[in-house]
């Protein structure tokens, strides 16, 4: 139904795994090298770079360092809210990791030392040959007045973490009166997850459809333009007709910019106007995880640059960095990104520990976003390693197309599609 040629896709993953026979490399027999390989983050990325480093070569001995005992994935979060799933569907363990060898630490890292080659943790240090950071992102609580974690864990939850503000936001909803105001506040890019702000409204507005149908949804957005804009827009028109207002930021306005917000009136004042709301759900900027501000894998953009064959970091050589917290674009912050660099990086920590060269990779995204019970979209792309960089393969990704080319029977197989994908990168990268 997109542009997607699946033979494309599968001549294209399977290049890395070519590429790596021709480098005289198997990805999956090692020799016993007894090397040491510590993963601080047990995240999408974290947890799939652990568990291939382990399935590649299983004399490596493979620490991942993370502070909960369950991981929320914000992947299907926003269904948290609607109420189509519960927030122990999105719960996952680390017992799947445990069984494929990887020694799961709780335990969190208040410093990766590249000169040393240790992370120093709040339950003892762990020593490491080369190391993996994952550590998803940091929310930046000073961008408005009036904003902090404080406000953020009590009365304006972010929810961009899944876990306690997923259920705080979604008792929220619950709660609110009919005819009541949702303001959601997007964030600037670069930020985890583009579709994601856009998905969560339509997700709110399905359940307050049914149960608060005066209601009214707002994105207070500092950018021009978002991901999947169109497929969006008219999603949110055909399903809850005008319940959701997107006012966005043309080049030179501050008209939708928020400047300041407050927790004790629940209003939200932007560049034009102040805006009283029942609930407010406001994303801020973002940048990486703090242990990789606090090491100094990031550059003052607040982002590790990597080198995108290897993921090795450019500032902190043996230390390699994944999934949101990377420079890896045209790939987007996404859990499917992070997966996929997951097993890049850990092809190239096998290969290097070994006295190899790290294979060419190749990497995969897609993102679904479920618009109602019935209707889903999607966004995917394939990238080669062309030139010493992350490259879009042209005619090997799509989009959904819109309802003049689609049929609804398209759209619901798309759903499918979604939860299948779910089931799949749940289980490829903690299973
Ligand atoms: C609402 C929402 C919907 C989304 N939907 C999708 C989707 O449909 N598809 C998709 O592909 N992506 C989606 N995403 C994005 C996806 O969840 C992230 O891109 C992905 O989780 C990134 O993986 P990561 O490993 O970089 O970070 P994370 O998965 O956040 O993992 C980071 C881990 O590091 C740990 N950590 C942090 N600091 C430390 C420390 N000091 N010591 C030890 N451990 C530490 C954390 O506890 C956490 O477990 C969505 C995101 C949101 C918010």
């Amino acid at each position: 139904m997109s542009n997607f040629s699946r033979r494309e896709f599968i001549k294209l993953t399977g290049g890395a795994t070519a590429a790596a026979a021709t480098l005289g490399f198997s990805p999956f027999v090692m020799g016993a090298a007894s090397k040491k390989v510590v993963v601080v983050g047990g995240g999408t990325g974290g947890a799939t770079a652990a568990k291939y480093i382990r399935m590649m070569d299983p004399n490596i001995e493979v620490t991942l360092i993370e502070p909960n005992e369950i991981h929320h994935t914000c992947y299907m979060s926003n269904e948290v809210l609607s109420g189509e799933r519960s927030i122990e569907q999105i719960q996952v363990s680390y017992d799947g990791l445990k069984k494929h060898g990887v020694k799961v630490v709780k335990a969190k890292a208040s410093m990766i030392d590249a000169v040393k080659k240790q992370v120093v943790t709040d339950n003892g240090s762990f020593p490491f040959d080369r190391c993996v950071v994952s550590p998803g992102i940091s929310l930046v609580y000073d961008a408005y007045e009036g904003y902090s974690k404080e406000v953020a864990d009590g009365a304006i939850p972010h929810a961009w973490k899944a876990g306690p503000q997923t259920e705080t936001l979604r008792k929220q909803l619950v709660d609110m009166k009919d005819g009541g105001v949702v303001v959601i506040v997007a964030p600037p890019n670069p930020f985890r997850c583009p579709p994601g702000p856009y998905e969560r409204a339509a997700q709110m507005a399905h359940y307050l459809k049914n149960n608060k149908p005066k209601s009214k949804i707002i994105i207070l957005d500092p950018k021009a333009s978002f991901s999947k804009q169109g497929l969006f827009t008219s999603g949110w028109k055909k399903h809850y007709g005008d319940m959701i207002e997107w006012r966005g930021t043309p080049e030179g306005s501050d008209d939708n910019k928020v400047k300041s917000v407050d927790a004790a009136t629940m209003t939200v004042a932007t560049g034009f106007d102040e805006i009283k709301a029942d609930v407010i759900n406001l994303i801020p900027p973002q940048k990486a995880g703090k242990i990789a501000l606090d090491s100094g894998l990031a550059s003052d953009k607040g982002w590790c640059p990597v080198d995108h064959k290897t993921f090795e970091s450019t500032l902190k050589p043996g230390v390699h960095v994944i999934g949101d917290a990377s420079i890896a674009m045209p790939m987007p912050k996404s859990g499917y990104s992070a997966n996929s660099q997951g097993k890049v990086c850990a092809a190239a920590v096998v290969a290097l520990l070994n006295g190899q060269e790290a294979p060419d990779p190749a990497y995969v995204n897609t993102c679904y976003s479920i618009l109602a019970p019935n209707d889903g979209i999607s966004v995917a792309a394939v990238y080669r390693y062309v030139d010493g960089k992350i490259q879009d393969v042209k005619g090997a990704g799509g989009l959904t197309p819109g309802y003049d080319k689609t049929t609804d029977a398209m759209r619901a197989r798309e759903v499918q599609y979604a939860y299948s994908w779910y089931k799949n990168i749940v289980h490829d990268s903690f299973g």
